[in-house]
């Protein structure tokens, strides 16, 4: 189809899925294919962006949009959800569907797994009944090759009479025949398909006397593959039709009565209603089936059964549980141990940076205020968010990529699948958890991945559980401070790992609790049936994520310095240093909020940084520094042990630790979780629960620990 003929199509396109794309020099290349099949990379590798890759499936909630240029060629690639089917059973095989159907994209790409085939051929055979321009891309050959399985491409091609490329998403260097295919197809002016999925003899009748009718009434969409939907009662494609289309093509009498004729076959035939979906999916699956045996070989059968060998071991009842502690504890030891230096060198380097600055303001003259308010201000929070914060998520990204990358998160969820539906709740919550240990408002889109309403809502408000960049940190330098001050070495890090694991863990307890809770109350309701599918272990690409994620959660971390916390520090500042009635206006505020605190095990100093820490956690801790060096001690800081000075001189004990720690686990999230929260459930009450939740359970967990700890010291002392 030539640029300049496009004109309909284009149109609906534009206003489909708010895409923006320049119809006058730009292709539209839809990329298809099942979940984890390794489309995010294929799309990154061919556009240079950053999509969020794992080896899990479903983590392209939305269409993404991004360009590749080939041969003078712009293509506007939108990397569609992944998907099993088009039949429209989800969201995300909705979003797919009227893509491919009303967009009409120039190519559809078809990522497959070289590994599994024939499953993934289901989608392809789908899909080649709604486009003409499919093109079907093998992907994941290398790991084919590992496991000795061989896809003969040319026959495959031969059979499908589509085009089909084999290919590594991995390498870059694999992609060009690919990109050939893709800019031969796009400028293909006369588009067939002449492969058809064949279905039982009446079916094909029935759809022989509705075609004429159909193709009569619309020529935008294949009208075989419509007559089907027509007879299958699809309510979703006809929704769609309405919505996408100028005008409702079957308002008039001919396409019923075309129906009623085709029913009569099928009835004579004793094919109900109700069954022909069914036949219809078994005539796609049985073709895909009879294809596969046909371009596939196995030289090694035993490859699956290692990977059950090992589901078996990672899954099983007795090593799955254990394993995951062990796992968790040393990704924590590992960041502990290795934050404490970099940790240690930027703190030196930023401290010894603050002075030159400060002798520099004395030598201008600089007016007293603004050394406050730029130095002991802005620069100590920065200080702090990058001595401190960036460290330990330099390091705990790259292992914990490495584990998704490998394949085990997703076995992550599946041991933990029994828990949650003993919550009413649903298994893929783990990976909504796991997405939130980066950032709960990244957390709280991937809830997308959960199908039931009810489940994602649950899974939305609890993922303020798993503490984020900007608390973990926080939760480490707490556990450094009080309770392996002493220990040195290898034993400090390896009891604070211990510790850490232990309020991870009862995060998760918590989420448990809260999401049976939910399901008992507010959101009742039983579990869905769901399978969650365990993708195959994958050798994770080491250097790369690391590099990758240093790179990323520098620039993430860094971002939010300047943008929040660097302002941040300035007000704070500010309300620390000016005085109201012989008061400053931090203390002010503190005083208020003291009692309130004492009863949690905190202060008011502790609370108001957790309050004016609402825009980013990172800035919690900065907070408490400044609001008690304003206070009278002018400490020099330049360590966590100088640090712990500061706060045992300000009434600190192991309580006020724990109760910290309790508090930096549950309370509300942060402003930009609850703009997502606000933005994903489009309802402000289900967005002040979110908040309220955790927070009375914050509220809650900390008096009842203060309470027992000062009722413990009344005992004891009388
Ligand atoms: P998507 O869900 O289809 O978007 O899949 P992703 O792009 O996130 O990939 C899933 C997993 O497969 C990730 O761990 C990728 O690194 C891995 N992967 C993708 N393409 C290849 C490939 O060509 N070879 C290998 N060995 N792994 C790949």
């Amino acid at each position: 189809m030539s640029l300049a003929c496009r004109t309909f199509e284009t149109r609906v396109g534009e206003e489909l899925f708010g895409i923006k794309i320049d119809y006058e020099r730009e292709y539209v290349v839809a990329l298809a294919g099942n979940p984890n099949v390794g489309k995010s990379t294929l799309f990154n590798n061919l556009t240079g962006m950053k999509q969020h890759t794992g080896n899990w499936p479903g983590k392209t909630v939305a269409n993404a949009r991004g360009v590749c240029r080939y041969k003078d060629k712009e293509y506007v690639m939108v990397d569609l959800p992944g998907t099993y089917s088009l039949m429209a059973h989800s969201q995300e095989e909705e979003v797919a569907r009227d893509f491919v159907c009303f967009a009409r994209p120039d190519a559809v790409i078809v990522v497959c797994d070289a590994t599994c085939l024939e499953r993934n051929l289901n989608l392809v055979l789908q899909t080649m009944e709604i486009s003409k321009n499919v093109v079907v891309c093998v992907n994941l050959m290398d790991e084919a090759k590992r496991k000795r399985i061989g896809v003969d491409t040319y026959k495959l091609s031969k059979m499908l009479k589509v085009p089909v490329v084999g290919i590594t998403a991995r390498k870059k260097s694999t992609l060009k025949s690919l990109l050939e295919t893709m800019s031969v197809i796009v400028d293909k002016e006369e588009k067939t398909q002449d492969f058809m999925i064949k279905y039982p003899e009446p079916i094909e009748r029935a759809i022989a006397v509705l075609e004429p009718v159909v193709s009569r009434k619309i020529d935008h969409i294949d009208s075989r593959w419509l007559c089907l939907k027509l007879l299958d009662n699809d309510e979703s494609i006809m929704k769609s039709i309405e919505n996408f289309l100028p005008i409702n093509p079957f308002e008039d009498g001919e396409v019923a009565s075309g129906l009623e004729i085709a029913y009569k076959i099928l009835e004579e035939s004793n094919i109900s209603k109700e069954d022909l979906s069914d036949i219809i999916v078994s005539s796609i699956v049985r073709q895909a089936e009879r294809i596969s045996k046909s371009v596939v070989f196995y030289e090694d059968e035993k490859y699956v059964e290692r990977d059950r060998k090992m589901d078996r071991i990672i899954t099983g009842k007795y090593l799955g549980y254990p394993l995951m502690m062990v796992l968790l504890f040393v990704v924590f030891w590992i960041t502990i141990r290795g934050a404490n230096y970099p940790s240690a060198m930027l703190a030196r380097f930023f401290f010894f940076l603050e002075e030159r600055i400060t002798y520099f303001f004395e030598l201008v003259n600089a007016p007293n205020w603004l050394h406050g308010i730029l130095v002991l201000g802005v620069y100590r929070v920065l200080a702090w968010v990058v001595s401190v914060m960036l460290p330990p998520m330099a390091i705990f990204f790259p292992l914990f990529t490495i584990l998704e990358d490998l394949g085990y998160l997703p076995r992550v969820a599946f041991n933990l699948d029994k828990y949650f539906k003993k919550a009413s709740s649903c298994g893929k919550q783990a990976l909504t958890m796991c997405m939130g240990f980066g950032c709960n408002a990244v957390g709280v889109t991937g809830c997308r991945i959960i199908d039931s309403p009810r489940e994602r809502l649950i899974a939305i408000i609890t993922n303020n559980f798993v503490p984020c960049n900007g608390r973990f940190p926080t939760l480490i330098a707490v556990i450094t401070m009080f309770f392996t001050g002493y220990l040195t070495g290898l034993t400090g890090s390896l009891v604070s790992s211990l510790i850490l694991t232990l309020v991870i863990v009862m995060g998760v307890v918590m989420t448990f609790l809260i999401s049976g809770l939910l399901s008992k109350t507010i959101l009742k309701g039983v579990p869905s049936s769901f399978t969650l599918e365990l993708p195959p272990y994958r050798r994770p690409q080491v250097l790369k994520v690391i590099v990758r994620s240093i790179f990323d959660r520098t620039l993430f971390v860094l971002g939010r310095a300047v943008i929040v916390a660097a302002p941040a520090g300035a007000i704070i500042w500010m309300m620390a240093n000016i005085h109201v009635g012989g008061e400053t206006l931090l203390g002010i505020s503190a005083d208020f909020l003291d009692p309130f605190g004492k009863l949690l095990g905190l202060d008011g100093v502790i609370v108001l940084a957790f309050i004016l820490g609402f825009p980013a956690n990172e800035i919690v801790v900065p907070i408490i520094i400044m609001a008690y060096m304003a206070q009278g001690s002018l400490i020099e800081l330049g360590s966590l042990s100088e640090l712990k000075e500061l706060l045992v001189a300000n009434g600190w004990t192991l309580t006020t630790a724990i109760s910290m720690m309790l508090f930096t686990l549950f309370h509300w999230p942060c402003s930009t979780t609850c703009l997502t929260i606000r933005k994903e459930t489009k309802s402000i009450k289900w967005t002040v629960l979110s908040f309220a939740i955790p927070t009375l359970v914050g509220i809650g967990v900390c008096f009842i620990f203060a309470s027992t700890v000062r009722l413990l010291g009344l005992i004891i002392n009388t």
